[in-house]
């Protein structure tokens, strides 16, 4: 039968997205100045600017004309290469009928925001429609902003500036839950299949796309960055 689409509400206008930046902005302020969530680093410094760039505030705009529902946050900086600087929650995205919920995850950047809404409804959402039967419903991650070093290296890594996220599962509407560690080598065909044509649709939407074939870190999620870097879809 027809599936009930609920109501559209869209992401914030432009307009509203701003002023909703700047009610944010005084309170994580001075949240910045009596500590930072636990998961950051200890912080060296951290500052909030009074209003985003100008590409800053175009991506916001943009992100401000899709389907998706978010809150800008304030630029902080973290020192020590951390920071968090045009970023936003994301509360949920938007397939073709649904919300699509979103699990674990921090601030990402705007651009990595912007991928992500084009990636979960037209390289997931439609995947699992085609390939297993059934809408996405939630993507789980294991988080976005995390100030830290690529593991092994001396160079930090992406989630130190939101620009990263890493994607754990689907959960479908059906109440099937595909994981990248469950399903990648031991899922029926057809879910494997799933997670192979995410994958490959993720490589045309992000820099850089790392998945358990790249090494045993990437065992458990797929590794997704925007940014200037040289494309690697692995
Ligand atoms: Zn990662």
């Amino acid at each position: 039968m027809v599936s009930i689409a609920p109501t559209p509400r869209r992401g914030p206008a432009p307009r509203l997205a701003i002023r909703r930046w700047l009610a944010v902005s005084g309170v994580m302020a001075l949240s910045a100045c009596v500590g930072s969530p636990a998961h950051h680093a200890t912080p060296q410094r951290s500052t909030a600017q009074i209003a985003p760039s100008p590409s800053g505030r175009q991506c916001l705009s943009s992100l401000g004309q899709s389907q998706v529902n978010f809150t800008p946050l304030p630029d902080q900086y973290f020192g020590a290469g951390c920071s968090t600087i045009n970023t936003v929650r994301l509360s949920w995205l938007r397939s073709d009928d649904a919300h699509l919920q979103l699990a674990n995850m921090g601030p990402v950047t705007c651009s990595l925001a912007s991928a992500l809404e084009g990636w979960a409804r037209f390289g997931v959402d439609r995947a699992a429609r085609l390939t297993l039967g059934s809408p996405l419903a939630r993507i789980d991650t294991f988080g976005s902003y995390n100030c830290r070093n690529v593991a092994g290296t001396d160079h930090r890594s992406a989630h130190a500036t939101a620009n990263a996220v890493d994607i754990a599962a689907f959960v479908l509407a059906d109440g099937r839950r595909i994981s990248v560690k469950g399903n990648w080598s031991d899922g029926t065909p057809a879910e494997r299949n799933f997670l192979r044509v995410v994958r490959t649709n993720a490589c045309k939407r992000f820099a850089i796309v790392l998945t358990p074939d790249y090494n045993i870190a990437h065992h458990d999620h797929f590794h997704l960055e925007v940014g200037p870097q040289r494309p690697i879809c692995h």
